[in-house]
């Protein structure tokens, strides 16, 4: 697995730091050459200032914790421009990892999967509020109740993640009835089903459970790399964490990772195993895959 840091540097006249707009024309300058000095690829080199439009713009990518990356910094610093760098992580994976890794993450909760879908909260789907942290009062849905829904909402989907609504409730795995014969055939583990209760017109009903996955890992390696933004808590550090892929070793089939994302509502990773994925895509069923990193 490689790290990539996707850097996004900003230069702003009326940062107040500048006595002339001469004076920032030159800093602008004296940017472009070092990116040219470091040999850091820009994505463009951004046009000079003008007094109109007089912000500036660097897109560039790094190798995350390299020397090149380390010096950068450094040099940034030095510069006060450290926080005028917005930046995301990215991870690029070689196929041996990506055909070997025992467990991969399994994203079907991005909104294109789920458009359209009501949550089970309005079909009378009850919930309670649990709250997990005093000091940034984030809070997760304990669902109290069976699972009421109009399952027509499966259309000709096998398998349905909806995902956490901050306000109303938890998040939900549905499956339908041919897919759970295909699960018990396969003799996966680390789930369980209730039958969803259908809201709405009798004949349309179509036969749906609510996967219920009960294989919660062990908490993420110690080695796994840590980042805390300005917007994480520091009492429930598990969000640092999971800006990076999880890193284990042992699993079944199906597991949830102890460890909470937030960027939705709080809601674990959805962690699978190759097998269920060869099912998958047999099926058609397709989500995002992206592999975990096994500490050796
Ligand atoms: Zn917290």
């Amino acid at each position: 697995m490689k790290t990539f840091y996707l850097g996004f540097l900003e230069l702003k006249y009326d940062e107040n730091i500048y006595n002339d707009f001469n004076e920032y024309s030159e800093f602008k300058k004296d940017i472009d050459l070092l990116f040219e000095n470091e040999n850091i690829r820009l994505e463009k080199i951004p046009e000079n200032p003008t007094q109109r439009i007089s912000d500036v713009h660097y897109d560039f990518v790094l190798e995350y914790q390299s020397d090149k990356y380390k010096r950068f910094m450094d040099i940034m610093e030095n510069l006060q421009l450290k926080d005028m760098i917005l930046y995301r992580l990215d991870f690029k994976f070689t196929k041996k990892e990506v055909s070997q890794s025992p467990l991969l993450y399994m994203a079907t909760h991005f909104d294109f999967y789920a458009t359209n879908i009501k949550h089970p909260s309005k079909y009378g789907t009850k919930y309670e509020k649990v709250f997990i942290c005093p000091k940034c009062g984030s809070v997760e849905f304990k669902q109290i109740s069976k699972l009421y829904w109009n399952t027509t909402q499966m259309k000709k989907k096998l398998f349905l993640e909806i995902p956490d609504d901050r306000y109303t409730g938890g998040y939900a795995i549905i499956i339908t009835e041919k897919l759970a014969k295909i699960f018990k055939k396969q003799q996966f583990t680390g789930y369980s089903l209730e039958p969803v209760i259908h809201v709405g017109n009798k004949n349309k009903e179509k036969k749906c459970f609510q996967m219920i996955i009960n294989n919660v890992m062990p908490s993420f390696s110690q080695k796994m790399p840590y980042i805390l933004y300005d917007e994480d808590c520091t009492e429930c550090q598990e969000f640092g964490k999971i800006k990076f892929p999880p890193h284990y070793d042992k699993s079944k089939d199906f597991n949830l990772s102890l460890e909470k994302n937030v960027t939705l509502g709080r809601q674990p990773l959805l962690l699978v195993s190759q097998k269920v994925k060869e099912l998958f895509d047999i099926l058609r069923i397709s989500p995002a895959y992206e592999p975990i990193v096994v500490i050796k």
